[in-house]
């Protein structure tokens, strides 16, 4: 399979969507990227059971790890792998919060740093504007495409993990100015999630 057609295979049967922390690459002004979720470098192969649809900053901060420090048990446990887990069975939304609901769960969310004030703060912007799934609204989110609108939201890495990167606490206007490149483009609404 070609590696266009392969990219098309990830992002489509990711719905668009970091398969980790859920934004739709819509709202992040960096293409989402495919992460091998078995490093190349441990032997890992480039096929779309090997892949993963992930946002900047999980896939940064992923790296190439494959097991994480549960934080509460203290103990090594596996990360997330979408391909492998359901994405209800191990998180839950605590209003704009990814709540880790099992140790996979929680070192995920804490490697990956699900809960950096700065991104908290986007989802909780992309919530009010329907562009990020509420709790309650997990099951029905085929449903809100009619309701989409487009977010302009232009975010660098370094503004998601700076600490020096102040969060905006208003919800009415985006953390940082529109990109018009990115957003006068249609978007694909979201049919599913993991
Ligand atoms: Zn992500």
């Amino acid at each position: 399979m070609t590696s266009l057609r392969l990219r098309r295979l990830v992002t489509k049967r990711a719905a668009d969507r970091c398969e980790f922390c859920l934004i739709h690459q819509d709202d992040v002004p960096q293409h989402h990227e495919m992460d091998h979720l078995v490093a190349r470098k441990h032997g890992g192969r480039t096929v779309a059971e090997n892949l993963a649809l992930t946002c900047l900053p999980c896939n940064r901060h992923k790296g190439s790890d494959q097991t994480a420090m549960d934080p509460e048990t203290q103990t090594l446990v596996p990360l997330f792998n979408p391909r492998i887990h359901a994405w209800r069975e191990h998180f839950e939304l605590d209003g704009a919060r990814i709540r880790g609901l099992t140790p996979t769960g929680r070192a995920t969310a804490n490697l990956l740093q699900f809960n950096f004030p700065v991104r908290v703060d986007i989802r909780r912007w992309l919530i009010v504007k329907g562009r990020y799934p509420q709790r309650v609204q997990l099951s029905g989110w085929r449903h809100l495409s009619h309701a989409l609108t487009p977010i302009p939201v232009c975010i660098s890495f370094q503004t998601l993990t700076s600490p020096s990167g102040r969060p905006s606490r208003r919800q009415d206007a985006p953390p940082r100015p529109m990109r018009p490149s990115v957003w006068n483009r249609e978007r694909a609404a979201p049919d599913r999630l993991p």
